[in-house]
Parts: structure tokens; C-alpha cells; sequence
């Protein structure tokens, strides 16, 4: 009689919110440990799972069973540590669990392939090899990226991590500049340690610094709320010195790396160690790369975006969240997680501290500072000799305008020009007008798929919706009359560039936006430019106002403030405000004083008023309290559930029938708003509804979405449509 099979739980990428089983082929004596990667047969596909754990009974009949193809890691890809964070991720999110295990995998690891198991070596650069710059070999790409990838791992790359065939590591041996060598078993500890010297703290890092190290190898959660140029950046850096220098490692995770060059720069020459930054640029082995050397401890420092959350962790010693209040820490798509929010949640589970650090800090941020969960530690100045910008509002009612350029701005920028200042002017639309008109009979461009407006881009002749990416040239003709008549009415930063290029003949203005930077490597020239005072006018989106170290601005100047004022999301002032204070925040970083101006029509909104004679600390009381009457988060839990289709009914439909199956689910404190359209109905073609689910009990709202989410798809009208459920949604339209 043979002995009974050995049954797995396996995590398979799917849209079921659930695991399943499987048994393992009788010549495998032993279950794999949870966490390795398993082929399973799945419908009529051999798909990539995970093993969750073993059974002693399956609910299926032992004949039903089917069996694992085969096993594809000789060691988990997941410790039990990150599984449990995923598995956690996967129940508060709402996510199918294969389908969250499987996000978090890097692209490498979610095809079949075995990952080679590592064979005892790596390979180094020699000393000749340190000297060859990986641009001379432009002709041997692949030689290059192995210069590249050993060049930035000097403690060497294990050769399944290096995605070249043989040839080329051989051909790199003979010229010398490589060569293979034994890592012995255990001695993964960083050879080279942080180069010590920093800035001399002033009292307030100091502070910040000696709390965050008293709370030594515990969980805790601390708050650094430090003004803009308050030296938040070096107070990252000398806490994770010593942490790196005792052999643990160091996780930071920050809104966009693409955008801020030098944040990463600093880290790299500070510690001149393995760093490995994660950021969507990478490839899929150097992301796999990268994975394995956070996992074995090669990597002591971890840099990268939202998604490096998920990366495995040898020895970890801290967490950074660096401008935590970001929304791109928010992901938008599957798994709608919160990087900031699974970053507390792993430092709890990993019993260590995690730094949150901004000058805007969320209000959930500072409500759970409130409550006493987390730490405040406030850096109140700025550091070195640079003083707090000047901000000043600028009343647009009356004054002779330039489109956006009022005269009273532009007497100012000569004054900053004439006294050798730099300045930013900052304009959240790119393109060259928002509207396109027809004058004769006021027939508007609009977009055929969405509910918006096309974007006039001026250069490229071209109608763009920013909304969906389509795109036509421009009319010659109204379409509707037929009049040559029209106009481009109202100004994005195209428009402003060219008006600013006409006043300000002979200087150079520097356009930094979306448009302007798509090709690879503009953005870093642009920045450089910035930097070095080179560009003596900058105009930009919100890219320039993210975390840029410009010593030579001394002018800000806010374009148009009345934009974000009047919308209808309950967290649009906390956006605007947070945005005004970054952008304000380039001005005076160095030792000229900074000056902020912003043009507004409505200069005696209490928000403006209040950001500006008070700051962001009093801005954020107010609107805390203002959230908490209105019953809004952070005092209450939301869940949105959004629904979309090709036809305008479908979406209302099945919203209705979730609607009437939330009713029957949900306790007493759980109140169900909607469905209502989307704000935008139309988007891509697609007509969209939603359905808001909110309550001031967290664990209520989870209960209810535990037994209705999984339900969802076998309502009648869901096979119509396409729907997301987004717990704690940053955006409510
Ligand atoms: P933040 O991240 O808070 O915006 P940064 O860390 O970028 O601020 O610091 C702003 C500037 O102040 C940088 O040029 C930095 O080198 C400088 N700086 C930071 N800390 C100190 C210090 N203790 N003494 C002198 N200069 C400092
Ligand atoms: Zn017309
Ligand atoms: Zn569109």
C-alpha cells in the first residue's frame, strides 16, 4: 500500500479569492517550505504558484487531486517573514492572494524558469578592470552592462545574476578586467563600511537622531516633520551609518527616484557600498539582481519606489519613508496597497523602527501622532544659514496680465535677475492652452473618447487629452462651422515658456515637464542645468517641486493657485497645500533669502490666508478638525468600488446589485454612498460608476468587505463589466 500524498496549499495567479490544492508526485519525499515557487497545471495552463503550506486533508476528493509539475526553487523565494506581509496585503487590500503574491515577485521570478541556485562564486572587477569606463566598450553593450553591474557591486555579482552568455564574462577575463573568486559560506558582511563623515548636526537633527536610535532594535514608529531645507536628507543618512557599519541593512522608499538624481547620489557617495537601487528603469534581471542581493545580505542599503516594499530582507535594522505624504506610494492599479502603510505594518512585524520623514506630512500621518502611535520629531528649521522663503500672495484682480504673467511678477523676476538670482516658476498644466475654441460659434475640442477637453501642444500641432493619451493634429477648421477662426484659449507651460522667452530676451528659460523630459537622459540635463544656476529661469510642472536641491532660487513664483481650490475631493486641499509648501520650498535653500510669490484671484480664501501667515502645522490642525466633523478619514475607513464598460448601464447595474448585497452583509456603522457616476463618466471610452463604503470602525469595514468582495464576481451584471475594489482610495472620483 503506498503511503498517502503529501498535500500543498498553493497561491496560483488568478482573479479566485482563494488558494488551492495539490499533491506532490510520489518521487518527492518532502513538502517544499512555504514561500517556493511550484508549476502547477491550472484549467488547460501550467501556471507559476506558491506554496503556502502543507494540508493533512483537502477538500477534494483524493482521485481529484492533481499533482505539482514541478518545483522550481531549490530554496523559498519568499521568507516566512514577507509571505506574512503579503498574505496580510492580500486579506486588507481585497486582492486574489496568487494574484498579490505574484505583484510582488520581480518579472524574472514569475516565469518558469528555475532560479540557478548559486554556485559559491562571484565575479569581481580587477584592478584594471575599476579603470575601464563601460562607455568605451559603446561597441560591446553587453560587455558594458557587466562593467556597469560589477562597477556598482564591488563585493560581486554571482554569475546567475548576470544576464550575458558565458562568452562574455570569458572575453572580459582574458582582457583582465574580470576574474572569478570563492565567496566563503558566511562572510556576506559589507567589506567596505560607510565613509563616516557627515555635516555637524545641529540640535534638532541630533535630537531627532539620538530618538530614533533609543528605540534601538524595537518597533516604533516616528514622524519626522522638518520644514524644506531642514536637513531631513541628512539625518537619514547618519542614522543609517552606524546600522550599516553593525551589518544590518537599511530600507528606503521614496515617491519617484527618476526624479530626484541627486537624492540617490548622496546616498551613493556617502556610502561607498553595495546600494542597490530599485526603480522602474531596471531590467527585469537587474530587478532580480537586486532582489537576490537584498535577500542574502550582499545589499546593505535598499533605495528604491513603492514596489521595493516587497523586496526580501537578510538583516533588516530600519525603515525610511522619505516624503511620506506622496501619493505615488499609493499603487493604482491590482493590489492597491500603500507602500507607507505596509512599510509600518513590516517594521512591527520585523520589530524595528521606520522613520517617516516630510515637511507636509499626511494628515493620517499627524493624526496617528495624535493618537500616540507615532513619534513627532520636528525639525522647525532650516539648516546651515538659509532662512525661511518669504511667502506672499498676489492679488490678480486688477492687475494689467501677460496671460499668467501678472505685471507685479514681472517686476519682481527682473529684480531677482538683475540681482543675479535664479528663478522657479511653477505651473501644474504642460502644453500650450487647455482649450481649443471656436470663436465664430464656440464649438469646443473635446476628446472622442472622454468626458474632457483636449490640450492644445503647440510645437507638435497636435490635440492631446491627458486623460487617455489620444491624440489628432489640430483643426484648421472648426468642425462644427467651419470657421478658421480658432483660438487656444487659457495657458499651460508650452504657452508660458514662450511668453516668458518674450519678456526675458537674452536668459535662458528652462522648461521641465512630462514633455519635455521623455527622452532618456533629458531630465538629469535639465536637472543639471537647474542645479548649477546655469538656466537662469526654470518653469516646470510638479516634477520640479519634488525634493530638488536648487541652492541658486531665491524667486518662487506660483502661477496659478486658484486651480486646486474649488474641487469636489474631500482631500484636495490637502494636496494643494502640501503642493504650494514643496514648491516654496526651493526658494533659499543656500544663503540668498527666498521669496514666494503666488498669483491668486481669490486672495482671501481662508487656505491660502492661513498656509501662508501660518504654515503647513496650522493649515493641517484646521483641516484635521474639519475631517473629523465631516466624519472623513482619517476618523472614519473608506472603501471605494469602482465599476466600468463600454455601455453606461452596465456599470449602474451592477453597482446596484453589489449595493443590495452589501446591504444584506453590513453591520449598523457601515454606511454604503452611491452608486453615483464617476465625476468623469467617460474615460478611454469607458463609462464608470462607483459605490463608497464607509465607516468609523475599521474592523467593521474589513468584516463586510471579507464576505462581500469574494462574492462580487458571480452577481449577475459583473460578467458586463470591469470593477476594482480600492480600500483607503486616495482619490474618491
Ligand atoms: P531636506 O531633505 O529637509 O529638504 P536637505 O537634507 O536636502 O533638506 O538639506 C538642505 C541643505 O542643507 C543641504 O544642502 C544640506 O547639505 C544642508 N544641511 C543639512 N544639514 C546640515 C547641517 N547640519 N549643517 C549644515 N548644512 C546642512
Ligand atoms: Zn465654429
Ligand atoms: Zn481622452
Amino acid at each position: 500500500m503506498s503511503a498517502a500524498p503529501i498535500i500543498v496549499e498553493v497561491a496560483v495567479p488568478s482573479p479566485l479569492y482563494r488558494s488551492f490544492d495539490y499533491r506532490l508526485p510520489p518521487a518527492v519525499a518532502a513538502a517544499p517550505p512555504p514561500g517556493t515557487r511550484v508549476l502547477v497545471p491550472f484549467g488547460r495552463q501550467q501556471l507559476v504558484g506558491m506554496v503556502l503550506g502543507t494540508r493533512q486533508h483537502s477538500d477534494l476528493a483524493p482521485g481529484k487531486l492533481k499533482a505539482v509539475s514541478e518545483i522550481l526553487d531549490a530554496e523559498p523565494v519568499f521568507d516566512p517573514e514577507l509571505l506574512q506581509l503579503l498574505r496580510w496585503a492580500a486579506r486588507y487590500y481585497q486582492h486574489p492572494i496568487g494574484e498579490a503574491l505574484a505583484t510582488a515577485l520581480p518579472v524574472a521570478l514569475r516565469k518558469t524558469k528555475p532560479v540557478a541556485g548559486d554556485n559559491g562564486t562571484v565575479w569581481r572587477l580587477t584592478e584594471l578592470g575599476r579603470e575601464q569606463a563601460p562607455a568605451r566598450l559603446a561597441h560591446a553593450a553587453r560587455q558594458a552592462e557587466v562593467l556597469e553591474a560589477l562597477q556598482s557591486h564591488p563585493q560581486g555579482v554571482a554569475r546567475e545574476a548576470l544576464p550575458v552568455p558565458l562568452s562574455v564574462l570569458k572575453a572580459l577575463q582574458s582582457k583582465g578586467w574580470i576574474l572569478e573568486v570563492a565567496v566563503e559560506p558566511g562572510a556576506s558582511a559589507p567589506t567596505t563600511a560607510a565613509v563616516p563623515h557627515g555635516l555637524q548636526l545641529t540640535k534638532a537633527q541630533q535630537h531627532a537622531i539620538d530618538s530614533v536610535r533609543v528605540a534601538g532594535d524595537q518597533f516604533r514608529c516616528f514622524l519626522l516633520e522638518g520644514v524644506t531645507g531642514s536637513g531631513k536628507t541628512e539625518v537619514y543618512l547618519q542614522l543609517i551609518a552606524p546600522l550599516l557599519e553593525n551589518g544590518r541593512q537599511v530600507l528606503v522608499l521614496v515617491p519617484e527616484i527618476g526624479l530626484t538624481p541627486q537624492l540617490v547620489d548622496r546616498f551613493r557617495s556617502r556610502f561607498q557600498l553595495s546600494i542597490c537601487v530599485l526603480h522602474s528603469g531596471l531590467s527585469d534581471t537587474q530587478r532580480l539582481l537586486a532582489w537576490r542581493q537584498a535577500a542574502n545580505g550582499q545589499a546593505c542599503l535598499i533605495l528604491g519606489t513603492r514596489s521595493a516594499i516587497f523586496t526580501p530582507l537578510k538583516n533588516p535594522g530600519l525603515i525610511i519613508v522619505d516624503e511620506e505624504h506622496d501619493g505615488s506610494f499609493k499603487q493604482q492599479d491590482g493590489l492597491r496597497y500603500s507602500a507607507r502603510d505596509l512599510a509600518v505594518w513590516r517594521a512591527h512585524q520585523l520589530d524595528i523602527p521606520i522613520l517617516l520623514g516630510s515637511a507636509t506630512p499626511s494628515l493620517e500621518s499627524l493624526y496617528n501622532v495624535q493618537q500616540g502611535r507615532y513619534q513627532h520629531l520636528a525639525l522647525a528649521q532650516r539648516a546651515g544659514n538659509a532662512l525661511p522663503p518669504h511667502m506672499r500672495l498676489l492679488d490678480l484682480r486688477g492687475q494689467t496680465m501677460h496671460g499668467l504673467l501678472s505685471d507685479a511678477l514681472l517686476q519682481t523676476m527682473h529684480r531677482h535677475l538683475h540681482n543675479d538670482g535664479q528663478i522657479l516658476v511653477f505651473l501644474n498644466r504642460r502644453g500650450y492652452a487647455p482649450v481649443l475654441l471656436c470663436h465664430a460659434c464656440g464649438w469646443v475640442a473635446e476628446c472622442r473618447r472622454c468626458d474632457a477637453r483636449m490640450t492644445v501642444h503647440r510645437r507638435r500641432g497636435e490635440l492631446r487629452c491627458h486623460h487617455c493619451g489620444s491624440q489628432r493634429p489640430v483643426d484648421r477648421f472648426c468642425p462644427a462651422c467651419g470657421s478658421s477662426e480658432l483660438l487656444g484659449i487659457g495657458e499651460g507651460t508650452e504657452r508660458v515658456e514662450q511668453a516668458l522667452g518674450e519678456h526675458f530676451a537674452g536668459q535662458t528659460v528652462l522648461r521641465i515637464d512630462r514633455d519635455t523630459t521623455r527622452r532618456k537622459g533629458a531630465l538629469e540635463n535639465a536637472l543639471d542645468a537647474a542645479q548649477s544656476g546655469q538656466a537662469r529661469i526654470l518653469l516646470g510642472t510638479q516634477m520640479l517641486a519634488k525634493g530638488h536641491h536648487f541652492p541658486g532660487v531665491t524667486l518662487v513664483a506660483i502661477l496659478d493657485a486658484d486651480q486646486g481650490l474649488f474641487s469636489t475631493d474631500f482631500r484636495a486641499s490637502e494636496r494643494m497645500a502640501q503642493m504650494i509648501i514643496q514648491v516654496a520650498g526651493r526658494a533659499g535653500r543656500s544663503d540668498k533669502p527666498g521669496e514666494v510669490l503666488i498669483q491668486t484671484h481669490h486672495p482671501d480664501h481662508p487656505l491660502l490666508l492661513q498656509l501662508v501667515a501660518e504654515g503647513y502645522p496650522a493649515f493641517a490642525t484646521a483641516a484635521l478638525q474639519e475631517r473629523r466633523e465631516a466624519m472623513l478619514p482619517p476618523y472614519a475607513s473608506m472603501a471605494l468600488l469602482r465599476a466600468e464598460a463600454a455601455a453606461a448601464q452596465h456599470p449602474r447595474t451592477f453597482l446596484e446589485e453589489a449595493c443590495a448585497l452589501a446591504e444584506s452583509l453590513r453591520e449598523d456603522s457601515v454606511q454604503l454612498w452611491g452608486p453615483v457616476t464617476a465625476p468623469m463618466e467617460r474615460r478611454a471610452g469607458r463609462y464608470r460608476a462607483q459605490l463608497l463604503v464607509q465607516t468609523a470602525e475599521r474592523a467593521a469595514l474589513q468584516r463586510l468587505l471579507s464576505a462581500w468582495v469574494p462574492r462580487l464576481d458571480s452577481l449577475k451584471a459583473a460578467r458586463r463589466v470591469r470593477w476594482s475594489i480600492d480600500v483607503d482610495p486616495l482619490d474618491t472620483y
